[in-house]
């Protein structure tokens, strides 16, 4: 159970938080533990961010297949500190779909013959600021391969040609969302971790304030000095001198007080997913947790199956797929321009033909459409300087933290990361 949700902030913080997603949680965490007064703040009514799970009837489902990569023994154990028997391993790599066939390993794991999977392939430096994926990866696997193997999965998540997409995307997504031999899970979904972490803080007297906005940053002299926030109970102020940023840097930086130049802050295009989720009369469909695929003929990139990642999610007879479909949130948008029924038949659609793991389109059994219209940033060199300037503009200030991550565990990194410098910067 997550915890009961507070009304009204404390009139002062020693830190903090906005955004109550791993980042803002994992930050928080580390902060109340060392004994800090910390205060959450999030917009939404839940905590977890992009992580939160779903419960419809007895079906639970993510919002999107999570897997927490871990890397270090370190992690597992602070894992297991939190999960304790709720910690499952899930037997299973992430898979790939082509030619009509599952095989495992990510388009990302796939190696050109002579070059073994997982093995750094070229001794290639560092990509640049501004090299393309394509660049990047050529030098590395070849460009044939590259062209055929890793282009139309890439391009099909991230909606512009390889050559716009930044090189040091696709390498980071290689080196630290590898699972090649399965991965840890918790047993009720990955919300049960973000529960669980966020009860952790208010445990320790740590704050955590659910659908509370932030109205202004006051930062006299590029210093912060307070947070307005408004909240159920009003609008109150908290006088503190560090703040974690989890939240968009766009958004809170158009909350700094004084303002900064109205073209400072310019306007980004992002990458949306909508989730359509499936019940299928069957305890077990595709056998996988996780199957990528790159086929335009199937408008999800990914697709998981709950009950693969953990039997708890689902009843034993009874299976729940999600389909990650990428694309832009604008009505012109091939995918997000399409009504939810519309969507949900063409996937049906594809599970059926091309793809095979269900005997017609009526047999899968529609539970939800979700569209999450912000997922991340298009990765586009195109908008490279529009993705750091906010980022810039909020590093300026003193005793303002940016806890950003592309991924479950990289974000509680980069919170609890920040939330040390934080408080050693308060001493
Ligand atoms: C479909 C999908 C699948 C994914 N799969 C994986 C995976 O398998 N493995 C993996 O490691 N990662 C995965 N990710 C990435 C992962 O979800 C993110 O890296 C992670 O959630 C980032 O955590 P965060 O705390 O930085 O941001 P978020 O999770 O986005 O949390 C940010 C929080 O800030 C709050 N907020 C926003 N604006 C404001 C505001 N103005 N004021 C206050 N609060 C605000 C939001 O409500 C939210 O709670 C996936 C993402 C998606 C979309």
């Amino acid at each position: 159970m997550p915890p009961a949700p507070v009304t009204a902030p404390q009139d002062h913080a020693d830190l903090l938080v906005l955004g109550a997603g791993p980042a803002g949680l994992g930050a928080a965490l580390l902060a109340a533990g060392r004994g800090a007064r910390v205060i959450v703040v999030d917009q939404s009514s839940q905590v977890g961010g992009l992580c939160v799970t779903r419960h419809r009837g007895a079906l639970r489902y993510d919002l999107g297949g999570h897997i927490p990569f871990v890397n270090d023994a370190d992690r597992h154990a602070w894992l297991v500190g939190l999960l304790g028997d709720d910690l499952v391993w899930v037997p299973r790599p992430v898979s790939s779909w082509r030619d009509g066939a599952i095989r495992p390993g990510r388009f990302l794991d796939q190696r050109p013959a002579g070059i073994p999977r997982g093995a750094p392939p070229v001794d290639a430096p560092e990509p640049g600021l501004r090299e393309s994926a394509r660049d990047a990866l050529a030098v590395r696997f070849g460009a044939q391969f590259v062209d055929a193997e890793l282009r139309p999965y890439l391009e099909k998540i991230d909606g512009v040609p390889l050559e716009r997409i930044p090189g040091v995307r696709p390498l980071r997504l290689m080196r630290e969302q590898a699972a090649p031999d399965g991965f840890w899970f918790p047993r009720r979904g990955i919300g049960q971790l973000m529960d669980v972490m966020a009860r952790a803080v208010t445990d320790l007297g740590g704050q955590l304030l659910t659908e509370t906005t932030v109205v202004a940053l006051e930062v006299p002299d590029d210093r912060v000095g307070a947070v307005v926030l408004r909240h159920g109970g009003g609008v109150s102020r908290v006088a503190t001198r560090q703040v974690i940023v989890s939240a968009p840097p766009g958004a809170v930086a158009r909350r700094l007080v004084p303002a900064p130049p109205p073209d400072a802050i310019p306007p980004l295009r992002m990458r949306a997913v909508c989730i359509v989720y499936f019940e299928v009369a069957r305890p077990d469909v595709t056998g996988e947790a996780w199957v990528q695929i790159d086929d335009p003929r199937v408008p999800a990139a990914r697709i998981f199956e709950m009950p693969n990642w953990s039997r708890a999610m689902c009843p034993e007879d009874r299976s729940v797929l999600g389909m990650e479909c990428y694309c832009s949130p604008t009505a012109d948008d091939p995918i997000w321009g399409c009504s939810d029924a519309d969507l949900a038949g063409r996937c049906a659609t594809a599970l059926a033909d091309p793809l095979g793991w269900v005997a017609d389109a009526g047999q899968p059994r529609l539970a939800e459409v979700v569209r999450v219209p912000a997922g991340y940033p298009a990765p586009d060199l195109a908008q490279l300087d529009a993705i750091n300037a906010a980022p810039r503009l909020l590093e300026g200030v003193e005793g303002l933290w940016l806890a950003q991550g592309s991924a479950v565990v990289d974000a509680i990194r980069a919170g609890e990361d920040c939330a040390a410098a934080a408080l050693a910067a308060a001493r």
